[in-house]
C-alpha cells in the first residue's frame, strides 16, 4: 500500500474497480434484493451514509460484514428495518420508544430497544447484546430494497473499521473495493452523517449513545467538546484519514490540506456559506479528498457547535484523535 493513504484499496485509487456498481432502478433493486437473500454483502445508500448490508438474520451473512469491514466483533450492527410495524419484531417497543418512532421514522435516527428474545436475529449483530439498535430509512433505495425483503438488514457504514465514512460509491470502492458483492448507486447521501442513536432505557430515560441528524437530545455525561479536545487520548480514533489532522484551523500551515468552512477558505470548503446541512452533507467527500490530497497533514476551519454542528464537530474530533 505504498503512497497511498490508509485504508484505500490500490485498485480504487487508480480507477479500476472489481465490484459492480449498478444504478439504484427496479432492476439493480430486485439484483440486490436476490444477493441479499442468498446471504450476499450489498452496499445500498440510505439518507445518512452508504450502508454495508447483509441479511441480520443470518449468522454467516452477518459474519461476512465483519470480515469485510475488518471490524471488532465486540461492535454491535444497527438492525434497518422498512417501518415500526417490522421493527416490534425485534425490539420491545416502551411507549416512550414508541413515540420517538412514531416522530422521527422513517428517518435518522436509531433507536437501542430490548431485544425480543424470539427475535430470530443472528448473534453477532448485537455483539452478544440484550439490546438491539433499530432503525427505518428513509431513501427511496433503502426502502425499496427493505419493501422487498421478509427479513431485516444489518448495515453499518460501508468503509474498513476506522477509516472515513462514505457518502458516494466512489468512497465505498475507495476501501472495500473487491470485499463486497455489488454497490447500489444512488448518487451522493443527502444528509451525509451517521443516525443519531438514542437508548430507550428501562425506567424511560434516554441516552443520546452518538450525536447525529436528529437533535434535541443531551448526552448523559454533557462533556463538553472543548473538555474532549483537552483529553484527545480518551477519544476512540474512529474517521481517520490517515494523516495527522488539526481543527479549529483559520490557515493553512505548512504542508496542510485546509478544509474551509463559512468565512474560513480552504482547499475545499464545508460550505462557504456557512450552512451547517451543507456542511454535513460534505464532510466525508472532503475527509476524503483531503486523504488523497498530496499534503501530508490536515487542517479543518471551526465549525459551529451547534444544531448539525454537533454531529459534524464529533466525527471531525474522531478523525483527529491519535490511532492507538
Ligand atoms: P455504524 O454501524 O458504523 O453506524 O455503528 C453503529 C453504532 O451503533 C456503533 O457505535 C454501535 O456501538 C452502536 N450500537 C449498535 N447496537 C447497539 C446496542 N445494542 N447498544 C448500544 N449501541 C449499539
Ligand atoms: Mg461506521
Amino acid at each position: 500500500m505504498a503512497g497511498t493513504a490508509q485504508g484505500y484499496s490500490d485498485d480504487a485509487m487508480s480507477g479500476k474497480h472489481t465490484t459492480p456498481v449498478i444504478p439504484a432502478d427496479e432492476t439493480g433493486i430486485a439484483e440486490a434484493a436476490a444477493v441479499l437473500a442468498q446471504g450476499g454483502l450489498v452496499v445500498i445508500p440510505t439518507e445518512t451514509v452508504y450502508g454495508l448490508a447483509a441479511r441480520a438474520d443470518s449468522d454467516a451473512a452477518v459474519a461476512r460484514i465483519y470480515e469485510a469491514k475488518g471490524r471488532p466483533s465486540t461492535n454491535p450492527l444497527i438492525v434497518h428495518v422498512r417501518d415500526l410495524s417490522q421493527a416490534r419484531r425485534f425490539g420491545a417497543f416502551s411507549p416512550k420508544a414508541e413515540a420517538l418512532a412514531k416522530k422521527h421514522w422513517p428517518g435518522s435516527l436509531t433507536l437501542v430497544v430490548p431485544q425480543r428474545g424470539d427475535s430470530g436475529l443472528a448473534q453477532a449483530v448485537t455483539a452478544g447484546l440484550p439490546s438491539v439498535a433499530i432503525r427505518v430509512p428513509a431513501h427511496r433505495v433503502a426502502q425499496a430494497v427493505l419493501a422487498q425483503l421478509d427479513f431485516p438488514l444489518a448495515a453499518p457504514s460501508a468503509n474498513r473499521s476506522g477509516f472515513i465514512s462514505p457518502t458516494s460509491p466512489e468512497h465505498v470502492l475507495a476501501s472495500l473495493d473487491g470485499r463486497i458483492d455489488m454497490v447500489l448507486d444512488g448518487g451522493a447521501t443527502e444528509t451525509g452523517v451517521e443516525s443519531t442513536i438514542l437508548a430507550v432505557r428501562d425506567d424511560g430515560s434516554i441516552d443520546e449513545l452518538r450525536t447525529g441528524p436528529v437533535d434535541g437530545f443531551q448526552r448523559v455525561d454533557r462533556s463538553s467538546v472543548l473538555e474532549r479536545i483537552e483529553a484527545p487520548g480518551q477519544l476512540a480514533s474512529h474517521y481517520a484519514p490517515g494523516k495527522p489532522v488539526r481543527l479549529d484551523a483559520r490557515e493553512a500551515e505548512h504542508n496542510e490540506f485546509l478544509i474551509g468552512f463559512g468565512p474560513v477558505r480552504g482547499d475545499v470548503s464545508l460550505s462557504s456559506a456557512g450552512d451547517l446541512a451543507e456542511a454535513a452533507a460534505r464532510l466525508y467527500d472532503c475527509l476524503h479528498l483531503a486523504a488523497q490530497a498530496d499534503k501530508s497533514r490536515i487542517a479543518v476551519a471551526p465549525v459551529p457547535n451547534e444544531g448539525l454542528g454537533r454531529a459534524i464537530n464529533d466525527r471531525l474530533l474522531r478523525a483527529a484523535a491519535p490511532v492507538d
